[in-house]
């Protein structure tokens, strides 16, 4: 699942590459979304700026209409020069918005919609999300209370929570929590608050810290790494190394599916007991 740091940068990207642009080029698999583009066109919009709410990417356009998109488990955008072949198939396009010199072209996005700015302002989702991350007016304590509200969940869930605190995915969770020295499975009202306040202090520092060192790439977890290791095999600390040493006490790092999707969390039983 693309993690908040993938879609801030996909939004800083596009934001590069379209605002200020005028939309030559509008298609969709979507009938709510061409049936918007046939009554009042796409085309001849200009983009005013494109940006990341969590895991929402807003696409905002002159005339008051924002395009909403969320990447759920397999959805991503790509930018490619007209003409440019495109690293996925025809067949996964959801939605294209093209200028001059650029196409984005969202392949296999699940959610896309057309708001209006009162839409915008009201829309339940986007209002309930917690503080994101990657915010530059992030507010540590919001956060911290936001996560203590889900006192009975453990953890791991209650920073999957979208709810309490925004823009953290299956990677980032068990990266984390590892960092933190956490066990993922420990209930949020079994912390003291400094747990919980480093917790928000890793995650905060970790989705940045991702975020300024490669802010060009567009896909999921290609390039992301939470240890300061310079070699590309030794990326993350626990995520997908089950039964491996930990990289700090050659433990063997444990892995469990949970959650009603079954992610699997990933750590160090020594390290964060
Ligand atoms: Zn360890």
């Amino acid at each position: 699942m693309p993690e908040g740091d993938t879609i801030f940068r996909a939004a800083h990207t596009l934001n590069r590459a379209l605002a200020g642009r005028l939309v030559t080029r509008f298609e969709s698999v979507f009938p709510a979304l061409t049936r918007v583009a046939d009554d009042d066109p796409i085309v001849g919009r200009t983009v005013r700026s494109v940006r990341s709410q969590g895991k929402h990417l807003l696409m905002a356009l002159s005339g008051g209409l924002t395009l909403r998109t969320h990447m759920r488990m397999n959805g991503s955008w790509h930018i490619y020069r007209p003409g440019e072949k495109w690293q996925r198939p025809v067949r996964d396009m959801r939605v294209l918005v093209g200028t001059d010199d650029f196409v984005a072209v969202g392949f296999n996005v699940p959610v896309a919609e057309f708001l209006t700015d009162r839409e915008l302002a009201r829309h339940r989702q986007l209002r309930a999300l917690g503080p994101d991350l990657l915010d530059a007016a992030f507010d540590p304590d919001a956060a911290r209370t936001r996560v203590r509200a889900h006192g009975r969940d453990a953890i791991g869930d209650a920073l999957l929570n979208q709810r309490a605190v925004a823009g953290i995915g299956n990677v980032f969770k068990s990266e984390i929590l590892f960092v933190a020295g956490i066990d993922p499975f420990r209930r949020v009202d079994a912390m003291t608050d400094e747990d919980l306040a480093r917790v928000i202090d890793v995650a905060q520092n970790l989705l940045q810290g991702n975020v300024l060192s490669r802010e060009q790439t567009l896909s999921s977890a290609i390039g992301r790494r939470t240890t300061r290791s310079l070699d590309p095999n030794e990326k993350l600390w626990v995520y997908a190394r089950g039964g491996k040493p930990c990289r700090r006490c050659g433990t063997l790092i444990e892995s469990r599916k949970t959650g009603i999707d079954a992610r699997l969390t990933y750590w160090c039983p020594r390290c964060q007991s």
